[in-house]
Parts: structure tokens; C-alpha cells; sequence
């Protein structure tokens, strides 16, 4: 899920990254990668934090965050040591590790350079054993280190950069004291850095505590207005959620992410589209870690169109191509309404952005429209008719096989097995997710059944295996 790139805004100058004090290895790095200029928001930031300084900094989701905090610890850490000097706190497993792998990526021109991830739901002796064994960066969740912490597992003496990545969401979830308490068992002398797509009230309290003469970086949301198309709907309570199938069967966008206020809003809605034969899946923070995945990489891999969540439970999440955002309902906060529909429209895309209104909401979007400085384009429920007679269904479907990562499976094993014995073509299979243990097999709709029966039938990695569809 982490292979959007996020090309700079149109028109704003070109940030070279070799204006930075960087390493030419580095450098090289970021060429590889396809980095070929800064974000802004890393354009705005690396100058700072790479001269020492305390930094708050908030921009939207996707716009490059991650390497902004990234590239700095890095530039401070000393490889010939041993220890941990930098550690950033993540509110999400997920998270974390979508944290580590960009961390990583951009540390493998330094061979020697061990990054951690220290989250829970994952056994605590592993994490210890890799402890012992010395790493220079950890990622994880607060409780997850806090446990470390008061084990004597990890050792913080030598931390010189901490990083406190979505820290809205930290504060959402509850993490505040875990955070101060990590916080104060790190060293005085050290650089403290804050990453949040929005700016809650509450993080002035934990920059306050946390941060030495922060300066600050707020990139305001511009939304090429040419990119995303907003329409407002009116509707009555009681259409509000038919509503959004008649979105989709209007404008039959191959991905769209619904936000609604509340969890139960997110399973009624669910269960209203599945009920209409579209693929739809919740994400809430009810979810256990392993439901999440298997959402998220159903989501990510072209098997469900409709992801239904709430804000709390999407933010953060580097997720591709989205061709449209339903506001269910009209959030009462202008910059959660600007975060959402910044969702889709990505990197000179297209999006559409549609939002339900009831008489009750008029007054928030009020509010929004101040915030935007312009008038809203109101459209009525009466023009949407479908587009086609048939369902919009997503292209692929995914198949689960037990065993993933403990067994040493391999994308490549299954691709083998797929295209090999079972005679399939490479076109056919989409994307492959190995997992700790499942491995999740996204295939052409309409090979679904017979990829599940021949796989099941023949071998990977010459062991028999479990396959299912995991699509209903
Ligand atoms: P955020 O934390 O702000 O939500 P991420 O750090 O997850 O954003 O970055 C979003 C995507 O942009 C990632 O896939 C990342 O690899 C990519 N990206 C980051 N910086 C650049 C850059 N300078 N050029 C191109 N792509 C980038
Ligand atoms: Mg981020």
C-alpha cells in the first residue's frame, strides 16, 4: 500500500533535494526511488530539520511526511554505534510499519542501518531477542514501548531524535499519558519532531510538554479545484444511505471511500450496499488487527470498491488512486472535510467528491463554504440514474492461503504456482500480500473459483496448501 507517489504541487518551485546537506548516497537513494523533488511539506521542513531544530509540523495525508522526519533522524543517527538514537511513535500497527519500510527504503544505500518495529499484538520475546541484537531505530506504538521501557528492554539513553508521527491520532486514541510518559524517559538533549495531517487543540498541550522552541511548518490545503469535483446533495435522513449506491451506480468509480460520523453509521451503510450486491467493507476502530488487514489489502488490491470508515480509523493510511470520497454525513470540522476530499484527486488525478447534506447539516456547510471562500455546487438526487444494468463490481477478488511469512513464502512462489502447474497468465493475477501468516492472492474476477480449485489441488513451494476465497 505504499506505492502512490505523490508528485510536487503544479506550480510551485522545484526543491531539488541536492540543495540539502545531504549524502551523495543518500541522494542516489532518493534518485532510485523516484523521489525527484521535495514535497512541499518536505521542502518546507528538512531545512530546519536538518539544522537541529524542534519542529511542528502538519500536512495532509500522502503528502510525504514520512521521508520529511525520516531523512532527518537518519542524518543524525551514528552508524558505528550501537544503541537506539531515534524512535517514533505511531498510533497503529499499520502504521508503524508502513513507517519502517519508508525508513528502510531510504537507509538502504547504509547497509548496516537496523530499524525495529515494536508494536503489540505481536509476541514480546521476538521483539526482546531483536533488542538484544542492537538496533539504531525503533517504530512503534506507545504501549508497545512503554512495556519495553518498563521491562528494561529498551534502553533510551542514546536517543537523540524522537519522532511523533500522526500525532492526532495519537491523542484521538487515547495515547496522551503513554506519550509523556516515553517522552520523559528520553534524554533532555535530544531532537523532538511532530508530524499531524490536522491540528486538533490538543496538540498545543503535547508540543508545549514535549518540544524546545519548536518552528513550525503548516502547509494550508490547496486542492487543485480543476482535480477534484465537489457536489453537494440534499437528501432526507431517510434517503441518506440509499443515496450512496446511487452514487455509485451513477458514476461507478473503481475505488471510493465513505466516511461516516459514527461506527454504527459505517455498519449500517455496509450492510445496506452488500444487501444491493455491492462489494463494500467497513473499517472501524472495533476491528481487530487482523479484520483491518485483510480490509485494507482487499481495499488496496482492486477486490472491494467501497471502503466505509470513519475518520478516526482511515487517517494515515497511504491509500492509492481513490476516484471518489462520499461524505455520508457533513462533518461539523471544515479541516476534516478538506482532509477527506483530499483523499481522492491525488497527484494530478481526477476525483470526485460528493457530499450528503440534510436540512439539519445546512448550517455546517455554511461553515465549509466560509472556509472555502466560495459557494458549493449543488446537484439533486433525481439526476442520478445508473449508468450501466449491470452491478458495479470491483475487477479482482482475492483469495486467503494459510501460511505467510512463518513459512517463507514468497509473492514470487505464488506466482509460480499460479502461472506454472495451474496455467494461468501473468495478467491474471493481480496484487500478492504475504502476511505473517496468510498470504492474500488478489485474481481476475472471473478466474476466482478455478484459481482457488487448482491451487488447492496442486502445490507452492511443493506443500499442499489451503486456499479460499475470501470475497464474498
Ligand atoms: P504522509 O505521511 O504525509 O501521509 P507518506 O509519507 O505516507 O505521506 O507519503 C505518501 C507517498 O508519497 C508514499 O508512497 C511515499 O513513498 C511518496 N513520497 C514521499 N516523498 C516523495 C517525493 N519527494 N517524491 C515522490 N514520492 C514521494
Ligand atoms: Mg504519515
Amino acid at each position: 500500500m505504499n506505492e502512490n507517489s505523490q508528485s510536487p504541487q503544479a506550480g510551485a518551485p522545484a526543491a531539488d533535494f541536492s540543495a540539502l546537506p545531504l549524502s551523495p548516497s543518500m541522494l542516489a537513494t532518493l534518485a532510485q526511488l523516484g523521489y525527484d523533488e521535495m514535497t512541499p511539506i518536505q521542502a518546507a521542513s528538512l531545512p530546519l530539520t536538518l539544522a537541529g531544530h524542534d519542529l511542528i509540523a502538519q500536512a495532509k495525508t500522502g503528502s510525504g511526511k514520512t521521508a520529511a522526519f525520516a531523512l532527518a533522524l537518519l542524518h543524525r543517527l551514528d552508524t558505528r554505534r550501537f544503541d537506539v538514537q531515534a524512535m517514533v511513535l505511531c498510533p497503529t500497527r499499520e502504521l508503524a510499519d508502513q513507517v519502517t519500510q519508508e525508513i528502510r527504503r531510504l537507509a538502504r544505500a547504509e547497509e548496516n542501518i537496523k530499524v525495529l518495529t515494536l508494536c503489540g499484538g505481536s509476541p514480546m520475546r521476538p521483539q526482546v531477542d531483536s533488542l538484544v541484537h542492537g538496533a539504531h531505530v525503533v517504530v512503534g506504538t506507545p504501549g508497545r514501548i512503554l512495556d519495553h521501557i518498563d521491562r528494561g528492554s529498551l534502553e533510551l539513553s542514546a536517543i537523540s531524535t524522537l519522532v511523533l508521527d500522526e500525532a492526532d491520532r495519537m491523542l484521538d486514541m487515547g495515547f496522551f499519558d503513554d506519550i509523556a510518559y516515553v517522552a520523559s524517559r528520553c534524554p533532555r538533549e535530544r531532537q523532538t519532531l511532530l508530524f499531524s495531517a490536522t491540528y486538533p487543540p490538543g496538540i498545543d498541550k503535547l508540543t508545549q510538554k514535549f518540544l524546545r522552541k519548536p518552528q513550525e511548518v503548516k502547509l494550508a490545503e490547496r486542492h487543485d479545484s480543476t482535480s477534484i469535483r465537489q457536489y453537494f446533495y440534499e437528501v432526507d435522513e431517510g434517503e441518506r444511505l440509499g443515496a450512496v449506491g446511487r452514487l455509485l451506480d451513477h458514476f461507478r468509480p473503481a475505488s471510493t471511500l465513505a466516511f461516516c460520523n459514527t461506527k454504527a453509521r459505517c455498519r449500517d451503510l455496509v450492510d445496506l450496499l452488500r444487501a444491493q450486491g455491492f462489494q463494500a467493507l467497513a473499517l472501524h476502530g472495533d476491528l481487530e488487527q487482523r479484520d483491518r488487514d485483510q480490509v485494507l489489502v482487499q481495499f488496496a488490491n482492486g477486490s472491494c470498491s467501497v471502503l466505509v470508515a470513519t475518520d478516526v480509523a482511515a487517517r494515515g493510511l497511504d491509500i492509492a488512486q481513490l476516484e471518489a470520497v462520499i461524505n455520508v454525513e457533513v462533518t461539523p470540522d471544515p479541516e476534516i472535510h478538506i482532509h477527506r476530499i483530499g483523499r481522492t484527486g491525488r497527484a494530478g488525478e481526477d476525483g470526485w467528491a460528493f457530499s450528503l447534506v440534510s436540512m439539519d447539516e445546512m448550517g455546517r456547510v455554511g461553515n465549509l463554504e466560509q472556509h472555502h471562500g466560495g459557494e458549493f455546487e449543488w446537484h439533486a438526487l433525481a439526476e442520478l440514474r445508473p449508468a450501466s444494468n449491470e452491478r458495479l463490481l470491483p475487477s479482482m477478488v482475492t483469495l486467503q492461503m494459510l501460511g505467510g511469512r512463518k513459512e517463507k513464502i514468497r509473492p514470487g512462489d505464488i506466482l509460480g504456482a499460479l502461472t506454472g502447474d495451474a496455467g494461468f497468465t501473468k495478467e491474471q493475477i493481480g496484487k500478492i500480500n504475504v502476511m505473517e501468516m496468510s498470504t492474500y492472492i488478489a485474481v481476475d474476477r472471473a478466474i476466482g473459483r478455478e484459481a482457488v480449485r487448482r491451487l488447492n489441488a496442486g502445490k507452492v513451494k511443493g506443500k499442499k496448501v489451503k486456499v479460499r476465497m475470501l470475497t464474498e
